[in-house]
């Protein structure tokens, strides 16, 4: 008996940015790929918007397809590399639907309609694969499904945005304000000429929401993730933060408290020393504290074509390898269905930059003002501010958020206090 298997099927929908690159390597590298999958995975069609689109000289054009349902219902394995919410969710469950299975790096849908795309698979038998979702290269998303499967994720911290870490690492490193950064970033093809979604925080939420949801094994939406970006966050908050050792970073959040889960996305200040810290231009990276594994950092290149089609390619070697084997690759469970809470119950460490009168007795009226509201502070740092005026950085220790409103509401109105110029939490210690 022939233990030669019969060529897989795979489609890729999709051939832009991620998709030709994807479309590249399946051709180029064919033979090893069939070696490592146990079977050749035949590209049998790609899918476009428009044949007539220039494409890059190793797209077969013609393999190229308007009529992508079509597309689907021939394929074993459909890579989907469209993006947003529709045609790619229909499409997907059209796939999965017929037991096919389904590789993709679209994290909008995933943040959207993940369980329901996950429901389909299990339905239906196929395999739902998305490493490239999250951090482009950076196997996080397999690390966390399979690696850690075993053990308790309490906290994850994510750099999961290279566009808004390449702003900010441009205003830490050159002392330049948010516009120009973003005008840089946009200028070298890392921010798009409508950069909403990175800037406000929303790719960062979508990709908060499925780490959150693999790592508590709970279904989290783009929708439970509250988002707060970096349009506000000027050169003299940089300034502030590396006065006092810590360098500013858009988080993605996700931690367990007390037998619930609170997922949110802003800017905090990391100390200098945390791995984090380190995570320069557009790089990714995912810093997860687990019960028995204790600390791990997952870094690499978050995005671009190449980095992402290898995360894709991976999925497509380990969903053929499935479909040779018979088996399925792991899925997601969600069995723990852990009460998602508001992130404003969660105790945070706060930075705080006021603009001060410079006179005698002035830090004891603020001091009062803290304490009465039961928040205790780290540090007190006092800069030179213009004539008869002085700048305070005020680090907290852990406070609720609802203390911290508090005591800001009153030092507005204390006459020592002229300003509440900025104020951003504190994570990573
Ligand atoms: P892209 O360059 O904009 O390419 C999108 C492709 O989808 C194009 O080929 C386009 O066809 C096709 N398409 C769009 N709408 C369609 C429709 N209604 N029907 C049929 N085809 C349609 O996108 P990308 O940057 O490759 O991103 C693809 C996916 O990867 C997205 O989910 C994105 O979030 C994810 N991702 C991207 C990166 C990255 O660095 N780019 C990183 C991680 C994840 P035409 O060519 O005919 O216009």
């Amino acid at each position: 008996m022939s233990d030669v298997k019969a060529p897989l099927r795979c489609v890729v929908l999709g051939c832009g940015v991620v998709g030709t690159e994807v479309v590249r390597r399946l051709l180029r590298h064919d033979a090893d790929l069939a070696a490592r999958a146990g079977a050749e995975i035949e590209l049998a069609g790609i899918g476009v918007r428009s044949t007539q689109t220039p494409r890059d000289e190793v797209v077969p054009s013609e393999l190229l397809s308007e009529d992508l349902e079509t597309l689907v219902d021939s394929a074993d394995i459909v890579v989907e590399l469209i993006g947003g919410v529709e045609p790619a969710k229909s499409l997907i469950l059209r796939a999965l639907r017929r037991g096919a299975s389904v590789v993709t790096a679209n994290k909008a849908l995933l943040a959207e309609a993940g369980p329901e795309l996950q429901e389909a698979a299990d339905a239906h038998g196929g395999s739902l694969l998305y490493e490239a979702a999250v951090a482009g290269a950076v196997p996080v998303v397999r690390g966390i499904r399979e690696s850690l499967a075993g053990d308790r994720i309490t906290k994850i911290l994510g750099i999961v945005n290279g566009t808004t870490n390449y702003i900010l690492d441009q205003m830490t490193t050159t002392g330049a304000d948010f516009d120009t950064a973003l005008a840089d970033a946009q200028e070298l093809g890392y921010a798009e000429a409508d950069p909403t979604a990175d800037i406000d925080g929303f790719d960062a939420g979508a990709k908060a929401a499925i780490l959150a949801s693999l790592a508590f094994h709970t279904r989290v939406y783009a929708s439970d993730v509250p988002t707060e970006g970096i349009r506000e966050i000027t050169a003299d908050d940089i300034a502030s933060a590396k006065a006092t050792g810590n360098i500013v970073k858009l988080l993605a959040i996700a931690e367990s408290v007390n037998g619930a889960i609170a997922v949110r996305v802003h800017p905090a200040l990391v100390p200098a020393d945390h791995p984090l810290a380190t995570v320069s231009e557009a790089y990714n990276a995912v810093f997860i504290e687990a019960e028995a594994a204790g600390t791990l950092m997952f870094y690499g290149p978050g995005a671009g074509g190449a980095p992402t089609a290898a995360a894709v390619l991976g999925d497509i070697v380990d969903v053929a390898r499935g479909q040779v084997t018979g088996g399925r690759a792991p899925s997601d469970s969600t069995y723990a269905m852990l009460p998602i809470i508001d992130s404003g119950l969660v105790p945070n460490r706060y930075h705080m930059r006021l603009r001060v009168a410079d006179r005698p007795g002035v830090l004891s009226e603020i001091a009062t003002v803290v304490a009465n509201h039961g928040v205790s502070i780290e540090t007190v740092r006092q800069t030179p501010g213009e004539e008869g005026k002085a700048g305070l950085i005020i680090v907290t220790y852990s406070a609720p958020q609802a203390a911290l409103d508090a005591t800001l509401t009153d030092l507005r109105v204390l006459g020592a206090v002229e300003e509440v110029v900025s104020v951003m939490r504190v994570e990573g210690n």
